[in-house]
């Protein structure tokens, strides 16, 4: 057996968490973000896994000529647009799609002939985030240059971004789905606006696209609705080995600066895992890991390289023994999340490439 973390992604996963949208919103069409390498898992892989999706969403131009160069067929929206002419170019030539955010992003567009103009392209709009897209004053006349441009063939779509979405209920979310509806009405464009708390919670809000992120990877965007509520199965089991079993008397300190000191005598496990992994070092002293069924917690500070773990509450552990960070029911993402003091998102996100990714397909 291997003695180093290992994140194994299930497949089968992603594609329940896939058919839950489409259960949700069956009337809606399906942009599945796949950004930020699919929030850790994989982005070709995940990309492949979602076959069935309408199209899928990135951030950047080099997530979407990677997914072009793996094959990737579907249409690739690009949601901060590009920010050069030469990106332009490279985005046309590889027929990827842009969300246009400012006047400056149309701009680049001026006295250039692309390769192939750029189709199934996006406006956003500025609904209450204030961070990018037009005012509701410019939309009309941004749509209007956008749709006579030569540069571009086919329909424009309105877009926004919930600011408090996983907030169900809250007011702003209904205010800013009324600019969007507003402005999509009277100059006659599709819409997407929902991204997974809105999938999971607002019905209203679908629109003719929506854009699931981290529900298709198995985690509840709700600080008060575990992912096993919401029906949706963790796609990533985080799993490593322990390494070391060492008894340790009152008073001796464990680990880095001694945050942690023994009351009484303790076995304890060191774990191959750590920061160096991406296993966030805010669990330090916060973490819990799953051994042999047991929740166990964190002792003493996160290291590079390994944890140390309480062992009081099992027996017959051994050197070797499977260890489980997170991607079960019993240790969710979630969970470790909130202990860490952060979403699911990041730490997602932030598994480094020291750990191999294992995929168990469908
Ligand atoms: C990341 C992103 C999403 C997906 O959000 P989730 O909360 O992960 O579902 C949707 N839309 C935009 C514009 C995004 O940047």
């Amino acid at each position: 057996m291997s003695s180093q973390p290992i994140a194994h992604i299930d497949l089968a996963a992603l594609q329940h968490n896939f058919m839950r949208v489409k259960q949700l919103a069956p009337n809606s069409k399906v942009m599945s973000v796949i950004k930020a390498n699919a929030y850790g898992h994989g982005m070709v892989e995940a990309a492949h896994a979602l076959q069935e999706s309408d199209a899928f969403a990135v951030a950047r131009l080099s997530e979407g000529v990677r997914l072009r160069q793996a094959g990737i067929t579907h249409p690739i929206v690009l949601l901060e647009g590009v920010h050069c002419v030469a990106d332009v170019h490279t985005a046309a030539d590889n027929q990827l799609s842009l969300v246009f955010n400012n006047h400056r992003q149309i701009s680049l567009l001026d006295g250039i002939t692309l390769s192939t103009p750029l189709t199934f392209c996006w406006v956003m709009i500025e609904t209450g985030m204030h961070r990018l897209g037009f005012s509701e004053a410019d939309i009309e006349q941004v749509v209007h240059s956008l749709s006579s441009n030569a540069n571009i063939s086919g329909e424009l779509g309105l877009m926004s971004h919930f600011a408090n979405s996983d907030l169900i209920d809250d007011i702003r979310n209904q205010q800013q789905l009324a600019v969007l509806n507003q402005c999509a009405q009277r100059l006659d464009l599709a819409t997407s606006m929902a991204n997974s708390a809105a999938i999971l919670s607002y019905p209203d809000s679908y629109g003719d696209w929506v854009r699931p992120g981290i529900m298709l990877y198995g985690s509840s965007p709700f600080e008060s609705q575990t992912a096993l509520e919401l029906d949706l199965k963790p796609v990533m089991k985080l799993k490593s080995v322990m390494t070391a079993i060492k008894t340790v008397e009152p008073g001796d300190q464990v680990g880095y600066g001694g945050d942690w000191v023994a009351d009484k005598t303790t076995q304890i496990g060191i774990v191959s895992i750590g920061y160096g992994d991406g296993y966030s070092r805010h669990l330090s002293n916060q973490g819990q890991v799953l051994i042999h069924n047991t929740v166990v917690n964190v002792l003493g500070r996160v290291s590079m390289d390994m944890i140390a773990i309480d062992l009081t509450n099992c027996s017959n552990v051994e050197i070797g023994d499977e260890v489980i960070l997170w991607g079960v029911d019993t240790l969710s993402i979630d969970h470790i999340a909130k202990r860490a003091g952060t979403i699911s998102y990041e730490l997602l996100c932030q598994l480094t490439e020291r750990v191999p990714r294992v995929y168990k397909h469908g």
